[in-house]
């Protein structure tokens, strides 16, 4: 159980706002605020390099933070600006050849879509976009049918931006690895939401963002790629940090997941991270997921019960992205919900084409809900709702 009084109380957001935009960044605990503020002001008084040595072991359980959230060595870990770069060190890094196929769903994540079909024209590949099944979620007798010998990627999007959905991960694991092909997970809305673990899922590689439910700083991603595979994979882009300069003419790539680290990065929001993962830890990943999904639920029946809303979400599984719209602007929804304190956000088709085209949508309203979130703040989000949409 968490104590979500105290929560709130390590969390000066909560006392400013009702947000409802998690799945775009949460509010971060006093602890990680502390942790970037600190490193910042450490490097103005000591320096950049001074300040990086002083904190090695606090910027190293970035790695071991990692590690323990999902199931991993600490050496299958980087540290990457942002979940979309870390995404693509594996996709660009991959030994595709012309006439290889990358299998994915309707949920996937616009940036990875758009770097499939630059790939695709460049190099020949073909994309398949397994549908959804009846109840919303990647077709898994589809995908096995997919399964040709040309498949060399199932990339798959774990929770979409875009709807309420949970997607089988791990069968999906079991298909791809059945069929020898590399299996890429986007985990960005499922890390410190719900449990993720890379054995039970079977994922080769997984991608995460800080900001979002890990409630972590902006601008800091990560990136996990199974041992087995690390030193079969040669990054797209090296540096002196990926890779040795060895000789005039020679170079070796390091042995651990950091061959897809960048030198320079933001050390400061690297500590916020680490704190973030470790915040996360110690509250259990099984108490956020029950709280999260047990506060979805109630705003997905309170929402239904409003004249005129529309909820949206599918899937056997649901997670803590609520999505809806109503005949009204949802742009000016939204901007009135902020006016009034209360933060949502809109999902446009431009970010979410496989999704929303088939289905008619140009934007629909997202209320996500993370655990810090209260009863109080749905009955509030759905009140005003409801007296918007009445006027
Ligand atoms: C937000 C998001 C991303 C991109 O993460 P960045 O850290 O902004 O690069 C990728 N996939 C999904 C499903 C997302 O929701």
């Amino acid at each position: 159980m968490i104590d979500i009084e105290k929560v709130r109380k390590e969390t000066p957001g909560c006392k400013n706002r009702i947000h409802f935009n998690n799945a775009g960044s949460s509010f971060s605990p006093q602890a990680v605020i502390d942790a970037v503020k600190n490193h910042l002001n450490l490097e103005q008084e000591m320096g950049g390099y001074e300040a990086a040595n002083k904190e090695f072991i606090k910027i190293e359980k970035f790695y071991l933070n990692t590690a323990e959230l999902i199931g991993c060595k600490s050496n299958e870990v980087a540290f990457v600006e942002n979940a979309t770069r870390a995404w693509d060190m594996i996709f660009y890094s991959l030994p595709f050849k012309r006439g290889d196929k990358i299998v994915t769903d309707v949920a996937e994540y616009a940036s990875n879509y758009i770097a499939m079909l630059q790939l695709s024209k460049k190099l020949g590949l073909e994309i398949e976009v397994i549908p959804d099944d009846k109840d919303g979620q990647v077709d898994l007798d589809k995908l096995k049918k997919s399964m040709d010998g040309k498949v060399k990627l199932v990339a798959l999007t774990h929770i979409p931006t875009n709807n309420g959905l949970i997607n089988p991960a791990k069968k999906v694991g079991e298909i791809a690895k059945e069929a020898n092909a590399y299996y890429l997970l986007d985990a960005c809305q499922s890390l410190g939401q719900v449990n993720v673990k890379v054995d039970d899922i079977g994922c080769d590689f997984l991608c995460g963002t800080g900001r979002k439910y890990l409630r972590g700083p902006r601008g800091t991603g990560l990136l996990y790629v199974r041992g087995s595979l690390i030193e079969k994979i040669e990054p797209v882009f090296l540096d002196l940090h990926a890779a040795t300069w060895t000789s005039m003419h020679g170079f070796k790539i390091r042995n651990d997941a950091r061959r897809f680290e960048n030198w320079e990065c933001h050390v400061a929001g690297k500590l916020g991270l680490a704190t973030a993962i470790g915040y996360c830890n110690q509250l259990g990943i099984e108490n956020i997921e029950k709280r999260v999904q047990e506060l979805a639920k109630s705003l997905r029946q309170s929402l239904a019960k409003i004249p005129s809303i529309t909820v949206l979400d599918k899937g056997c599984e649901k997670s803590g992205l609520v999505t809806f719209t109503a005949p009204f602007n949802i742009e000016n929804l939204q901007k009135e919900l902020e006016l009034s304190g209360i933060n949502t956000s809109v999902s446009y088709l431009e970010y979410a084409r496989l999704d929303f085209e088939p289905k008619n949508l140009k934007m629909v309203l997202r209320a996500s809900v993370h655990y810090y979130n209260t009863l109080d703040e749905i009955e509030k989000l759905c009140s005003k709702v409801s007296e918007i949409l009445r006027r």
